[in-house]
This record gives structure tokens, sequence and C-alpha cells, in this order.
């Protein structure tokens, strides 16, 4: 199949489903095999169960069943968007869905062992660093959490509530104090990956909470040297976002209280402001609402206009989670 084509509306988000292989529990529990979804790759389209009479029927920029692999996902939804930031324009790769549907798998797996099951992060930076091989090419990562409306450096993790500042100017998007890693090669990009799990997992610990329940952006800056017609050089910038969203899953809001429900409802704000965003960019608003939350301030400069936004909405095929499965479903049609 063919990559995600962005030439045609331009800032509309491209959407992707994947659903996960079923798990040992699953192969038992749902014996029966009673999915919620039904999956038709090759029209790139879901029907999703209503009841046991009926179903509606969804079309996606693309439908992966259990069986795609890494390097097709990477292929279709991330490589367009890395090409654009190699040719000098920014862009996002986002993972929404319930925790455990694979998220961080798709995006995040390192594939240490197994070089078949690296996730878009490490594909990613092996296409720019494979492309950028001229000397003067830098490409540096920071790798951040968003945690509750506050960001942390997951690359030195005692820097907390990082602000973030937009250049009045040019609009860009920066965070004054955030660590950046100039990336030598893949080995060294594996391992800061690894501190930054590390540290995601240490700081969540600490916080009580779970990994599920904060985003994780990994931020990759391309700087090349271009020679200028007259001579002169020229700095050209772009930057690709690869984020790993918190599960998107309701918490049970009479069940929650105190912190666990302050957190709820960050997640709530940061979620539901994302789709508001891609839903103005599906209409082709001329005001895209990014100034809700943190999460969507962070990617405003790398999110319609002139970039490239995929996101690939994660799903399992268990008719448990059949009410969790029809919110990512619905999420993920904002854009379309
Ligand atoms: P999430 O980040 O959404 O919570 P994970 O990526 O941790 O979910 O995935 C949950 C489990 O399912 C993990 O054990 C992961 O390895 C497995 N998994 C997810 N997607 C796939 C896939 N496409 N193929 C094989 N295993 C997968
Ligand atoms: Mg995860």
């Amino acid at each position: 199949s063919h990559s995600f084509d962005f030439d045609n509306d331009h800032g509309r988000v491209r959407v992707a489903v994947r659903s996960r292989p079923r798990n040992a529990e699953e192969l038992i529990l749902d014996a029966d095999f009673n999915d919620c979804v039904e999956l038709f790759p090759e029209l790139k389209r879901l029907k999703l169960k209503k009841n046991n009479w009926s179903s509606e029927s969804f079309r996606f920029d693309e439908v992966f069943t259990e069986t795609a692999s890494q390097k097709r996902v990477y292929e279709v939804v991330a490589k367009p968007v890395v090409e654009s930031v190699l040719s000098g324009y920014n862009g996002t790769v986002m993972a929404y869905g319930q925790t455990g549907t694979g998220k961080t798998y798709t995006v995040g797996k390192l594939g240490k062992d197994d070089a078949s099951e690296r996730g878009i992060m490490v594909r990613a930076l092996e296409d720019i660093l494979a492309s950028t091989t001229r000397g003067s090419d830098i490409v540096e990562v920071s790798y951040l959490q968003l945690y509750m409306e506050s960001i942390q450096d997951l690359l030195a993790p005692e820097k907390i509530n990082i602000p973030i500042n937009e250049d009045a100017r040019t609009g860009e998007i920066s965070l004054p104090g955030a660590s950046v890693v100039k990336v030598q090669d893949l080995d060294h990009f594996s391992e800061l990956l690894q501190i930054g799990e590390a540290n995601r997992h240490a700081a969540n610990t600490k916080q009580n909470t779970e990994s599920s329940r904060s985003h994780a952006i990994l931020m990759k800056d391309v700087k090349s040297n271009l020679s200028g017609g007259n001579g002169i050089p020229r700095v050209r910038k772009s930057k690709l976002l690869i984020v790993d969203l918190a599960g998107s899953e309701r918490l049970d809001k009479s069940g929650s209280e105190g912190h666990l429900l302050e957190e709820a409802k960050f997640i709530n704000l940061s979620l539901t402001s994302l789709g508001k965003c891609i839903n103005a960019l599906a209409e082709n608003s001329p005001h895209i609402p990014t100034r809700d939350s943190k999460l969507t301030r962070l990617l405003r400069d790398s999110f319609g206009g002139s970039a490239r936004t995929s996101l690939i909405i994660t799903i399992g095929p268990s008719g448990q989670h059949h009410a969790e499965t029809t919110s990512t479903i619905m999420f993920g049609q904002r854009a379309m």
C-alpha cells in the first residue's frame, strides 16, 4: 500500500487505525471472538458494532490489521512526515488510544533484539541520519514528559516546569532550558531513549502514577547547512515531534478523588483540546484553537499549515472494550 498522501488538503491530519494482536488472556476470554470491530484494510474501512443488530462503517486514511509490520506502519504513516522534515518543514506523528492497545509499541519500541520490531522513533532517526551524512548537518533531540500541564525533561529529570516559548515574530515554539542532545548514531539515540524511559518510570513512581497518565514527547531538530546563492551559508531548521499520548481511557470520575481526579481532568483537557484542533484542521478553519492546553501549544508550529501530521489510533480487538474502542474511533474520525 502507499504512503499517506499529503498533497491535497494540506492541513488535515492523516489518520491510521492499528489493531494489535490478541494477547494470551484475550485468546482465552474471547474464545467466541466476539469482536466489536471488523477491519477491511483494502477498503481502508472498519465496521464498528453498535449493538447486536447494527454496525456503522468508518473510513480512515489507512487501516492496519494485527498482521501489519512495524516497517509497513512506519512507511505509510511516518515516512512522508520524516521526508517533509528533511526538506525543511515541521511535522508530527502521534499515537492515541486506550492503555494497552500498542501506542508505545508503535512509536517507542527499541527493538534491540529484533530490528524488525523497531518503532517509529528509531526508524525515523535512522532515516534522518542516513540523509544527513554531510558532516555539517546536525540532528539534536529533546525528550520530554507532559504530566498535569507540567513539562519535565526526561533527559535531565531535575528540570521540571519547563516553559513553552513562542517567538512573537516567527511563531517558532521552543522550550527554554530543556536538554538538547546532539545525536551521534543510532546506538547513541537508543541510549537516550532508554535513559528517558528510565527517568519517566522513576518520576512516575515518585508521583505515584502510571506512565500511561502522561504524554511522552520526542523532539528531533534537524539543522542542515545550505550554501546560499551568494556563497553565504544558511542554516535550515526543521523539527519532528513524535508523541506517545496519555491513555485515552476515561477514568471513572465518580470513583476517583483527589489526585486521581485532578490527573483525569488534565488528561481530559489535553486530549479534548487536541481533538478540537484536529477537527478545526479537518474543517479548514482559519482558527486552530491551540491555546487551550500545553499539549496543543507545544504542537502549534508542527501542526497544520505547511506541517504534516499523522495520527495513529490504536485499538484492541476484544469486545470487552467496546466503549473505549468506540470513543477512540470517534476521536480519529474528527480528522476525516
Ligand atoms: P500502550 O502503550 O498503548 O499502553 P503497549 O504498546 O505497551 O500499549 O502495548 C501493550 C502490549 O501489547 C505490549 O506487551 C506490546 O508489546 C503488545 N503489542 C502492542 N501492539 C502490538 C503489535 N502490533 N504486535 C505485537 N505486540 C503488540
Ligand atoms: Mg504506553
